[in-house]
């Protein structure tokens, strides 16, 4: 029974390891638990909770301002805990790191357009990837400088939300990476 328990202790500590190694530099994962938990199947049509009754084109440099109280009665716990808490889903558990739509990816906060479809590559992180924002103006950055390494922050310029966190490690022509939680996006099919 013993030996069985071993085997069974280390082929989950190698399965776990593989999976930190494939998230690269930008494996910040906390479990945040919450409805996204559990992979998709790659074939499946992401699960929408998309709200298109919230979707805007706002003038960029536009803001918008809520409470925490108003923020709580717009997200579920889960985009609260991303959106206003710098808070990251965990790899391979957000609905949009698999969808290969066409379209626009709009800030799950406020509404207001943030990436394309167009700008979207496949990082093996369990992320959304994309090489740029959809414009400028539409996200802003800062530096963060929590769990003891400095990287960059980007959130929504309109509502402030969390995104995700940019890394110089993606492919031309920018060679950004924008590793954004699937929580923080709702998905404008075109
Ligand atoms: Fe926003």
């Amino acid at each position: 029974m013993r030996k069985i328990l071993c085997t069974t202790l280390a082929v989950s500590l190698l399965v776990s390891g593989a999976v930190m190694i494939a998230c690269g530099p930008g494996a910040d994962a906390q479990s945040t638990g919450g409805r996204h938990a559990g992979a998709q199947d790659p074939g499946a049509e992401p699960p929408t909770r998309d709200r298109p009754e919230r979707w805007v084109d706002p003038l960029i440099g536009e803001t918008i301002h809520f409470t925490d109280a108003q923020w709580r009665t717009r997200l579920t716990p889960l985009e609260f805990d991303v959106l206003r808490e710098q808070g990251t889903e965990r790899a391979f558990t957000g609905v949009y790191a698999d969808n290969h739509r066409h379209g626009v990816y709009r800030c799950a906060g406020c509404g207001a357009p943030l990436f394309s479809s167009d700008h979207k590559f496949e990082s093996g992180t369990g992320w959304p990837s994309f090489t740029r924002a959809i414009a400028a103006g539409r996200v802003a950055t800062t530096q963060d400088s929590t769990l003891g390494m400095v990287r960059t922050e980007v959130h929504c310029a309109r509502c402030g939300g969390h995104l995700g966190h940019i890394f110089p490690d993606g492919p031309p022509p920018t060679g950004q990476r924008y590793c954004i939680d699937s929580a923080s996006l709702d998905f404008d099919a075109r």
